[in-house]
């Protein structure tokens, strides 16, 4: 069969080839922010850096970074390179670290981003013959704008469904025939838990797959929702700063995000010193912006940990592949002076449990210690298990939390239904710590 691409020419492109691009369009964008951005160019003076010295990709690592804390203190306009009158949308983040960013864009950066959505949507599968039901939020967060944008692009029916009301999310889903569901993961496994509870099984919908992202997942939590509704589970990855979803998005290998690199240079760097790091190492993923032009970001630190890899990929793209990011650098809980990434957690659960995924991390202080607690939710059936499995579980899940991260965990099983459910990014960590 064909393989179909949303830009075959930019997907599949030489690796030298981009790079020549890329090449090219960051010369021209930092010429574009030295002239507009006074606070970037700030940072580059203070660097001994002007646009002379950034000839091509090889001189990219000479320019300084930009955090979130930039982007607070230059709230709101600060780092807009173009006239207000020239943009015609913001949009924010979620504050998943609590500081809210404003992003601004242009009709062009808007097109941009869509385009980047509508490659995702073409790599799950999607076409015009297709139904795309929306439920990540609408609003001042990026994810259901721009999932919608890509939609009309590539020609489905779009349902703009926002997020929220399940019950209502799955009557349409049956009425109208979605063939592909966007939201966040979490939510696509509470829709798939709402729908067995409505006594529905995949056979009664016609999805076909699904693209999740906004916030980290593991492997065995794609099986679940796989399994839950019947479908193939896609990654999507992107931040507001840099426009939003569609940065980076999984193809049918389903084995890391191709980053449209076209639009956003991507370098791998030690988050303690800076230091760029060959392909295939692991550290803090840094973007630059090559296209946008209100909110060209160059060298933002994203605090996402991964990998990046440039392996051929079956699907014949050839545009550099990131691993699912393994918790962000600011995300890491430092408890009794470890460091533990949710994700490590959920890993254990959903491997010794093979169930449901609601889990809830809750750290605090007693004295001068850290307590740390795992609260898990287990299924009705298990509910109605005698005493004596339960218990067996819990050693289970506290043999093995031990073993992954060398420190002990309280693990609480609790009742069914008793940790909130999300339909937007999932709260998973509850840290009551006062540490001041
Ligand atoms: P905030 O930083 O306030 O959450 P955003 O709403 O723009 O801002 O979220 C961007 C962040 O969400 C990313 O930096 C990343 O940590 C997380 N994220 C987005 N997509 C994914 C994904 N597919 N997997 C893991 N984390 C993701
Ligand atoms: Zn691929």
């Amino acid at each position: 069969m064909e393989k179909i691409y949303w830009n075959k020419e930019i997907e599949t492109m030489e690796h030298e080839d981009m790079k020549k691009l890329q090449s090219e369009r960051l010369v021209k964008q930092v010429r574009h922010v030295w002239d507009n951005v006074p606070y970037y160019r700030r940072l580059m003076e203070e660097k001994g850096v002007t646009p002379d010295d950034i000839k091509g990709i090889e001189d990219l690592h000479k320019l300084p970074f930009l955090s979130k804390a930039d982007l607070r203190e230059g709230y709101p306009y600060g780092l807009l390179a173009v006239p207000l009158s020239e943009c015609v949308r913001i949009q924010s983040t979620s504050g998943t670290t609590g500081k809210r960013v404003v992003a601004f864009y242009t009709q062009h950066d808007i097109d941009l981003w869509e385009d980047c959505c509508a490659r995702a949507i073409t790599a799950a599968g999607g076409t015009n013959e297709d139904v795309c039901q929306v439920c990540y939020g609408y609003g001042l967060f990026t994810g259901g704008p721009g999932l919608n944008g890509g939609s009309h692009k590539v020609g489905c029916l779009t349902l703009p469904m926002s997020s929220g009301n399940t019950e209502r999310q799955i009557q349409f889903m049956m009425d109208l025939k979605s063939t592909i569901l966007c939201c966040t993961p979490s939510y696509a496994a509470y829709i798939g838990e709402t729908l067995h509870e409505m006594g529905y099984t995949p056979d009664d919908i016609h999805l076909k797959a699904g693209i999740f992202g906004a916030e980290p997942w593991t492997e065995e939590m794609r099986q679940e929702i796989e399994r839950l509704l019947g479908i193939k589970a896609y990654d999507i990855y992107g931040l507001t700063e840099t426009s939003g979803p569609g940065v980076a998005f999984e193809c049918e290998a389903q084995t890391g995000m191709h980053i449209n690199e076209d639009n956003f240079i991507a370098e791998i760097i030690d988050p303690d010193t800076g230091e760029v790091l060959p392909e295939g190492s692991k550290g803090e993923l840094v973007f630059t912006s090559i296209t946008k032009e209100a909110f060209p970001l160059l060298r933002y630190r994203t605090r996402d940990i991964c990998v990046l890899t440039r392996e051929k990929c079956s699907c014949g793209r050839t545009l550099v592949k990131m691993t699912k990011p393994m918790g962000r650098s600011d995300d890491m809980l430092i408890i009794k002076g470890v460091n533990v990434f949710p994700s490590q957690i959920e890993t254990v659960l959903l491997k010794d449990f093979n169930a449901t995924p609601n889990y809830q991390i809750v750290v605090d202080r007693a004295g001068n210690v850290d307590t740390f607690e795992i609260k898990v939710e287990i299924s009705d059936e298990m509910f109605d298990d005698t005493i004596k499995s339960v218990e067996q579980l819990e050693k289970k899940l506290s043999a093995d939390i031990v073993q992954i991260l060398g420190i002990r965990a309280k693990i609480s099983l609790v009742e069914p239904k008793s940790i909130p459910r999300s339909e937007g990014k999932a709260v998973r960590v509850i840290d009551r710590r006062k540490l001041v």
